[in-house]
């Protein structure tokens, strides 16, 4: 006689991007609402075509980083053309032969790590690795006055940690660029971190702690208790002009529209970032 067994596969792992980590970190409430409670307001008009001559792009560049033509592309958009013709004066050696033969080089490559139950995932814009292991990301917004935000942020710390877990290059000989277009005076500008194992340590203790934190207030949140504010781990909302949150704190009744929890986690596509636009650093 057989027996069915029912499958034993295991839950789907939680995607966690740099998104996630970067608006958990400012406020989990607001990462609550954001990827959870699907809180947040509609895209503009304005937004929407923002993110679509950034998609467009990065789809020039991907196409260029696999020696296919690109010329309609840049033809189709006077934007894109002067961005593009920018672009290869600034940098004209960068997508076309460096690094020489044996370099590795591919654009859009993603990469998972698995940590406490969650699966982390990068998506590099380009990455060029020979002796050393270079990642880009191109950024179609003016470069910010200080990088010291960019070099804090969590796009730039796990992209390069993913990295460093992931492959045999040690974190010294890892780092990340990010090109700004539109320049200063129609000229790309860039932003370049080198990483190192100090940072990396640094990077493993972090997000260890954040996602304990994210374990332990998802497991909160399926028994109808709300993300902490901002304001009330920190005392105050850098967020709000007026510096305070304009939620009620925990233990008082939450909205209605936070009391219904009519969905799953595993049902939950909070990984789908591509309707959310991208915020400059
Ligand atoms: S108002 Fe500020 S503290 Fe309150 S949820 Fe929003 S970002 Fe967080």
């Amino acid at each position: 006689m057989s027996e069915t067994l029912s499958e034993n596969r295991p839950a789907p792992l939680l995607r966690i991007s740099q998104r996630h980590l970067e608006t958990l970190q400012t406020c989990p409430r607001q990462f609550q609402h954001v990827f959870l409670d699907r809180l947040e307001p509609p895209i503009s008009s304005q937004q929407q075509e923002s993110m679509a001559v950034g998609s467009r792009f990065h789809l020039l560049m991907q196409q260029r980083s696999l020696g296919l033509p690109v010329e309609s592309l840049v033809d189709a958009d006077p934007q894109i053309r002067q961005w593009w013709d920018e672009f290869l004066a600034a940098t004209p050696e960068l997508l076309a032969s460096q690094g020489g033969e044996l370099a590795f080089r591919q654009a859009e490559h993603e990469r998972t790590l698995e940590m406490l139950g969650f699966l982390l995932v990068v998506r590099y814009d380009f990455i060029l690795a020979d002796d050393r292991a270079q990642i880009f990301d191109w950024k179609t917004y003016p470069r910010p006055r200080s990088p010291q935000n960019l070099e804090n942020h969590w796009q730039t710390r796990l992209y390069s940690y993913v990295l460093a877990e992931t492959s045999d290059y040690e974190p010294d000989r890892i780092s990340m660029t990010y090109w700004f277009v539109p320049g200063e005076d129609n000229c790309p500008q860039s932003y370049s971190f080198p990483y190192s194992q100090q940072q990396h340590d640094r990077n493993r203790a972090d997000l260890t702690r954040l996602l304990s934190q994210l374990h332990h207030w998802l497991s909160d949140y399926s028994c109808d208790q709300v993300f902490p504010t901002q304001q009330e781990l920190t005392g105050v909302c850098t967020l709000c002009p007026s510096g305070n949150c304009r939620y009620l704190p925990q233990g008082d009744t939450p909205p209605e529209s936070l009391r219904k929890r009519d969905f799953s986690l595993e049902e939950t596509d909070w990984s789908n970032l591509d309707r959310i636009p991208e915020i400059p650093i």
